[in-house]
């Protein structure tokens, strides 16, 4: 059977009094496969988010954490932070962070490391700008950042990260990937997992496609073999759209 993960990220969007009337209007829904459903939220919206949670198998998660475990970083936050809070997921390297942020390759990698040793599952963002992908080099590009972001990260940790393959061009754009497109760098993901591990540890993995996911066109992508589920932006901020990709991944599973 496929396993799926359907994942809102909602970026920097709701209030937590916003956050807890959303999840309530997504209870109403009765998600079929809960358990695979979870929510990126801001990091304030984190405490309404849980509470409003109870009682649901919805999952929840951040969209960054600091790789020291506390000290002078203004701003910031730990993962025994989120740890407290009892995070199930968080968001490492988007496309976001690496351009506005100063993300690398290199504090990804030290990011999973230290949400994998806490037990916290990493959703790891991976893709390329139009740019490289006009230049043919996708492969090339997004296989340089995996072999960089799991640097020093063994099979059996690995194997606990969730990949989302998130082209730039398809990010917020309307633009998505079409399935084939989609399909073909999940597959090339996860060769590229069975060259640095195992075929054991790539089939394990969950990689999801990322970039103007909608109600509309899920099942399309989702029905791929190596697409696992959806990193979703702007279609997870509204209940109903987010409920129906996630129905879409229940009736493929
Ligand atoms: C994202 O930010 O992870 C994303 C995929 O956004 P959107 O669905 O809005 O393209």
């Amino acid at each position: 059977m496929k396993r799926f993960l359907i994942a809102g990220n909602w970026k920097m969007n709701k209030t937590a009094a916003e956050a807890e009337s959303f999840i309530n209007k997504l209870k109403e829904k009765k998600i079929s496969n809960e358990e695979e459903v979870a929510v990126l939220v801001p990091f304030t919206d984190l405490y309404s988010v849980k509470s409003a949670l109870s009682g649901c198998g919805i999952k929840f998660g951040a969209q960054n954490v600091h790789f020291e475990a506390s000290g002078a970083f203004t701003g910031e936050v730990s993962v025994p932070m989120l740890s407290e809070i009892g995070v199930d997921y968080c968001v490492i390297g988007h496309s976001e962070r690496r351009e506005y942020f100063n993300e690398t390759d290199e504090t990804v990698n030290k990011k999973l490391k230290v949400l994998l040793e806490a037990g916290i599952t990493p959703i790891l963002c991976v893709g390329e700008s139009l740019e490289v992908r006009e230049q043919g080099e996708e492969q090339a590009f997004v296989g340089g950042q995996l072999v960089a972001d799991f640097a020093d990260i063994a099979a059996a940790d690995a194997a606990k990260i969730v990949i989302a393959y998130e082209p730039i061009w398809a990010i917020g754009t309307g633009k998505t990937a079409t399935p084939e497109q989609a399909e073909e760098m999940c597959a090339f993901i996860r060769g590229v997992m069975e060259g640095l591990y195992d075929g054991v540890v790539a089939e394990s993995m969950l990689i999801l496609y990322g970039g103007s996911m909608n109600a509309k066109n899920a099942k399309d992508l989702l029905e791929k073999p190596d697409i696992n589920g959806g990193l979703i932006g702007g279609a997870s901020l509204k209940a109903d759209d987010f409920a129906t990709i996630a129905e879409a991944a229940a009736s493929l599973s």
